[in-house]
């Protein structure tokens, strides 16, 4: 079901508490793209931060390990950068906003078909968003309307980066991450896997692997969730 061509990173979040901008996991993106070059896609924008500035920090934060980052923003041709590309990074901030650019920018199946061919693709938050089947289970606003909610659809699930657990001792009444995506299963099929910060699935060979520190917690339409651990993600738990 999953192309054995693809290779990916699906990571929760760039920063972790008490480490660096992508610090955490910068060895794991060295060792994953088996080169020294990344395409940066940056128009995820967190917090509204510009093209040059996002892609700077990422350049920052790699250089330490001898990747160098060029943005995908500051090509001419956008399309001949992503299929020259060694590799394809696409940071966090608003999924709508990221998939919405993605498509006016026409880039939706040239990363497709890149991916399909092998070049690694990394996401971080909203840009793991995008390996699944649809950003119906982002956390972020929509405070833009992209023409549709599909994803790049490398994986055959949704992905909920950031996933959080409700605090026993918080008084907050709004709705926890596990009830909202209860709600998003009583309109849609697919199985979602919530992806705490810390973790990653590292896609290779049609085989999902959990990694990091912290297990997965997945949502089975109809059922009970279930917590993950760590390892080879059967495709029994996220086949639908
Ligand atoms: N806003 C998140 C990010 O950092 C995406 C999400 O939570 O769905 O990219």
């Amino acid at each position: 079901m999953i192309n054995p061509n693809d290779r990916l990173l699906v990571i929760s979040t760039s920063t972790i508490h008490g480490f660096s901008f992508l610090e955490y996991i910068k060895d794991e993106i060295k060792e994953f793209i088996q080169s020294d070059e990344i395409i940066f896609v940056p128009y995820a924008r967190p917090s509204g931060i510009s093209y040059d500035d996002y892609t700077q920090n990422v350049k920052d934060a790699l250089q330490t390990v001898g990747i160098s980052v060029k943005g995908l923003h500051t090509f001419e041709n956008k399309k001949e950068a992503i299929l020259h590309a060694k590799a394809i990074f696409i940071g966090g901030g608003n999924t709508f906003l990221l998939l919405k650019t993605l498509y006016e920018l026409g880039l939706i199946e040239e990363l497709r078909s890149v991916v399909h061919n092998g070049t690694p693709y990394i996401g971080t938050s909203a840009g793991s968003n995008l390996t699944g089947l649809t950003i119906g289970t982002t956390n972020d606003m929509p405070i833009v309307y992209p023409p549709s909610f599909d994803a790049l659809q490398f994986l055959p699930f949704n992905i909920n980066p950031h996933y959080l657990d409700p605090d026993p001792n918080s008084t907050h009444k709004g709705e926890t991450r596990e009830t909202r995506i209860n709600e998003f299963h009583k309109f849609n099929h697919q199985v979602v896997v919530g992806l705490r910060e810390g973790s990653w699935l590292r896609v290779e060979n049609g085989v999902v692997e959990l990694k990091g520190k912290l297990s997965a917690r997945i949502f089975r339409q109809n059922e009970q969730p279930i917590e993950f651990e760590s390892g080879i993600l059967e495709e029994k738990v996220y086949r639908i």
